[in-house]
Parts: structure tokens; C-alpha cells; sequence
């Protein structure tokens, strides 16, 4: 095998560009197909959300590409979330007790169109855009297309294909399809839907609301949020059950009726949002969905990647994140194996898998997090200890947030275990009062705190240990 391996990535979203551009500086031949227009040149909405929280699991894949540099310098740093309360109050809670960790904006389009370019520098790759994969043949590696340009069906002979095509994958459902072996597939979806809004900039192009925060309304069976765009505007996105509970989205058919929900729910985020109306009508309500399968391979052939093999809720701001840190773990082991694709897709998916599962499990844990939790007196409680414990001994504790969203060396499946250990830990130590909850405990006091915490979590784990929960 050469390095002149034809490979073709169906999807050049955010994982698939990515993945584009690392194997092209690895001296590759790449063909990359994508379904939808070059968001570069044409004005199309660049798919699910318009920007996205990314963190270190990202940069990190980032700056294995060279591009990190080039992705900060449209970053909107996050430090911490900004809770609002129905009467309009706020009030702040940071991502870590340490300074340098926080969450950063970023434009899900801008984002990938600096991946394309950077792909198409290199010689070895092309981009074929408005090109869809209708199947993919698995045993001969042949992926078949439709061109939206020339309306021309075609088929391409590959080396290697990998699906990059998001949660609907093409490549995932020939897998079933072509019943080659034994598939395990599930897909669960959320009861909740979401709609993105807008809070445009104010007259002199300035955001209205503090930029440096990710805004939360948790309302309990539905909430909003707001994420920072650098031309001052917010993109807003509401989480509400298609059917339950007094508001839904199949309830909210009138203007007097989405009014009314967010002059009762939302009044501070309704009063910036002026097009209420016409944006609810307008834009769509986008589905919620858990993706899990196995195996991601198929021989030396195929190989799912990104959402296409683990697609998860956007509740703790990894999809992007796990997807890039899936080329970082790639890439390692294509340094170990170069020249056996069948060992290095194994080598990959059974390191990877029990990762992936662990983020979407959290995800799913956060999604009652924040949409209740956060406003919970015991939580805020634990977050305020577990704040000063991470300012007080920064190279001591990590929260279970820290751990998944700033330690990019911890896999998620360790964050996971050591992360639910240790807030078990802290609860118990609150309701037992064990701990102070005073709100200015002295250095020694917070010590004492964390040996608490650290000796409780260790035997936590070595309970799950005994009890077989890995
Ligand atoms: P996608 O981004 O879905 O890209 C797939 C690409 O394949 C697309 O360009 C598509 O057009 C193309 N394609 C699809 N089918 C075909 C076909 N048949 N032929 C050719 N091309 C095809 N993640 C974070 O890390 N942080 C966040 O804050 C965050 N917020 C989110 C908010 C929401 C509301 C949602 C829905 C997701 C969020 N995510 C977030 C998750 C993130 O969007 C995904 O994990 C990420 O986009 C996965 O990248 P991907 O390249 O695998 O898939």
C-alpha cells in the first residue's frame, strides 16, 4: 500500500474537512464528496446551529492540523454561564476556578469554511460539493453519487471510505443494509425539539447582553440559551417538548400564544428579541437524537467517524469536540500502523468507542442539568465548593466539567467515572454536613474539603469497582 491511496471522506462538514485536511498532510490522495452547496461562496444556513462552544478537545485536534491559530482569532471566549431567572435577574457561575479555562463561541460556518481551505491548499485533496452519496457498495469500496450540478448519477473506486456524513449517515445505513455482519444500531431521540432565534446587535453593532457568558433560562421542562457572534447579534435556541406540558411546539401556533410564553417564561430574552414572531414561524425545529452502533468498520474498507458513529445531544458542548478529538486519536494510532487499515480501524474503534458512549451518556446527564439543576440551591451550593477547591488547589481538583470540557488528556470515559464518583462525594459531604457551607471557608478548611471529597470518591470507585461497574 502507497500513500497514494485513493480515499474517499463522504461529508465535508466539520469532521469530515478536518479529516480531509490531516490526511492530506500525511501525504494521502483525498476525494471528498458533500452533499450541500460550498458554504464559502453560497448563502445557505450551514446546518444544525449556528455556532457552537468549543474547547480543548477541539483546539487540540486543531493544532495537530496547524489551524488553531486560525480558529481562535474568530473565538468568542465563554467564562462561565449567566443564569436568568423569570424576573430578570442574573446571576453568573464560572466554567472553572481556574483563570485559563473557559468555553469559546464559534461560528459553525466560519469554522468549517477555514477547514475546507485549508484542506484545498493541498494539492492531493478535492472537494466535490453539491454531490450526494446515495450508497455505499461496502465490499468493494465503491461509493455511488448524485450530482445536484449535472443531475448525473456516478459511481468512485476506492482504497478506503470513510463516512463523515453526520448522524443520517449513508455509510452507517449501508452497513444495515447490506447485512455483511452483525450491526448493533440504536437511535434514541429527545422528547424535546429545538428553534434557533436571534438577539440582534444593538444600533452600534455592540451585543446586548454580556458576551462573555454563555446565557441560560432553565425553566424546567424547556429552557433557552444564547451564544456570543462576533458581529454583536446572539444565537438563541429553545429546547421545548414537541407535545408535553403546557407549551409545546405543537401548541405554539399563534403570535398571541408564543408571546404570551415567553412574557410568562422569558421576559428579559423577549424584550431583545424583536422578530419573535417570524423567527418561530420560519425556522425550523430541529430533532434531538442519541447515535450509538458498532462496529464503526468494515474490514481494511470502511470506517465511520464523528457524528456518523456517535451522534449525541448538544447539552455539554462536545459533538464538535469528540468529533475532532476522533482524528487526534486517528492519527496516533495511523503513526503506529501505517499501512494496515483493517489494524488501525480496530486499533481506533476499540479505543475510541467506550469514549464516545461516556460523552453521550454525559451529554444526556446534562441535559437535566441544565435545564433545572443550575437554578437548584444544592447545586449552586456544590458549584460554589467545587470553585474554590479548583482556586485554591488548581493542580488538585477537577470538577467532572473540567475534567470533560479542559483536560483533553483525560479520556471522556475516565472524566465520566472519576466526574460522577466525585460529585456523589460532594453531595453526600453537603447533606451530611461534613462540609461548611459557609460561603467563605479559609484555605484550611477548603484542605480539609478536598481530602474529604478525594478520600470519599476513591472508595465511590472502589464500590463500582466490587459492584462490576467498570
Ligand atoms: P456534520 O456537522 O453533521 O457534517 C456532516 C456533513 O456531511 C454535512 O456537511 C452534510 O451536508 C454532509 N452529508 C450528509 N449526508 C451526506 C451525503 N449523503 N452525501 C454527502 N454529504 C453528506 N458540538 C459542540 O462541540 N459544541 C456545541 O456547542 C454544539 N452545539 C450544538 C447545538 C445543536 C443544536 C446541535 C444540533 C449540535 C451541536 N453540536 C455541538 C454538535 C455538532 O454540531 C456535531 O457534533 C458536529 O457537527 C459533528 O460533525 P460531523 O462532521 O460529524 O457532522
Amino acid at each position: 500500500m502507497s500513500k497514494k491511496d485513493n480515499i474517499v471522506i463522504i461529508g465535508a462538514g466539520l469532521c469530515g474537512s478536518l479529516l480531509a485536511l490531516r490526511l492530506a498532510q500525511r501525504g494521502y490522495k483525498v476525494s471528498v464528496y458533500e452533499s450541500r452547496p460550498d458554504l464559502r461562496t453560497t448563502d445557505i444556513s450551514a446546518g444544525r446551529s449556528i455556532n457552537l462552544a468549543l474547547s480543548d478537545r477541539g483546539f487540540k485536534a486543531l493544532r495537530l492540523a496547524g489551524v488553531e491559530e486560525k480558529a481562535r482569532e474568530i473565538c468568542i471566549p465563554m467564562y462561565g454561564r449567566l443564569i436568568h431567572d423569570k424576573e430578570g435577574n442574573t446571576f453568573a457561575s464560572n466554567y472553572s476556578g481556574r483563570e485559563n479555562e473557559y468555553i469559546n463561541s464559534i461560528s459553525r460556518g466560519d469554522l468549517n469554511g477555514i477547514l475546507l481551505t485549508e484542506a484545498e491548499k493541498h494539492e492531493n485533496v478535492t472537494i466535490h460539493f453539491n454531490t450526494k452519496c446515495t450508497s455505499v457498495d461496502i465490499e468493494n469500496t465503491i461509493a455511488h453519487f448524485k450530482s445536484y450540478t449535472t443531475e448525473e448519477d456516478f459511481s468512485v473506486d476506492a482504497d478506503v471510505v470513510f463516512g463523515t456524513d453526520g448522524a443520517g449517515s449513508v455509510l452507517r445505513k449501508s452497513y444495515y443494509l447490506e447485512k455483511k455482519f452483525l450491526f448493533s444500531y440504536s437511535q434514541n431521540y429527545l422528547t424535546h425539539g429545538y428553534k434557533e432565534l436571534e438577539i440582534p446587535a444593538d444600533k452600534v453593532g455592540n451585543h446586548q447582553i454580556s458576551k462573555d457568558h454563555l446565557h441560560i433560562w432553565p425553566r424546567g421542562q424547556y429552557m433557552l440559551i444564547a451564544l456570543p457572534n462576533l458581529d454583536g447579534s446572539f444565537t438563541v435556541t429553545l429546547f421545548l417538548s414537541y407535545d408535553e406540558g403546557e407549551y409545546n411546539f405543537n401548541n405554539l401556533t399563534s403570535e398571541e400564544k408564543i408571546t404570551s410564553f415567553f412574557e410568562n417564561e422569558f421576559p428579559d430574552a423577549l424584550a431583545l428579541i424583536p422578530n419573535i414572531k417570524d423567527e418561530f414561524f420560519n425556522n425550523p425545529t430541529g430533532a434531538l437524537g442519541t447515535v450509538k452502533c458498532s462496529p464503526w468498520m468494515y474490514q481494511n474498507k470502511t470506517m465511520l467517524m464523528g457524528d456518523a458513529a456517535h451522534a449525541i445531544v448538544p447539552f455539554y458542548g462536545q459533538g464538535m469536540n469528540a468529533s475532532f478529538e476522533d482524528v487526534t486519536v486517528f492519527d496516533a494510532i495511523l503513526d503506529a500502523h501505517e499501512g494496515d487499515w483493517e489494524k488501525i480501524f480496530l486499533v481506533y474503534q476499540n479505543a475510541r468507542k467506550e469514549d464516545t458512549d461516556a460523552i453521550a451518556d454525559l451529554a444526556i446527564d446534562n441535559y437535566y442539568e441544565m435545564r433545572d439543576h443550575v437554578a437548584n440551591p444544592l447545586f449552586k451550593q456544590k458549584r460554589k465548593i467545587e470553585m474554590d477547591l479548583e482556586s485554591n488547589f488548581p493542580t488538585k481538583y477537577f470538577s467532572k466539567y473540567s475534567m470533560v470540557t479542559f483536560n483533553e488528556e483525560i479520556p471522556y470515559a475516565r472524566a465520566m467515572k472519576k466526574g460522577r464518583a466525585q460529585d456523589k462525594a460532594l453531595l453526600n459531604l453537603i447533606a451530611d454536613k461534613e462540609v461548611t457551607t459557609s460561603l467563605d471557608m479559609t484555605k484550611e478548611e477548603l484542605k480539609l474539603v478536598l481530602r474529604k471529597v478525594q478520600e470519599e470518591t476513591n472508595e465511590i470507585l472502589e464500590e463500582d469497582k466490587v459492584a462490576g461497574l467498570k
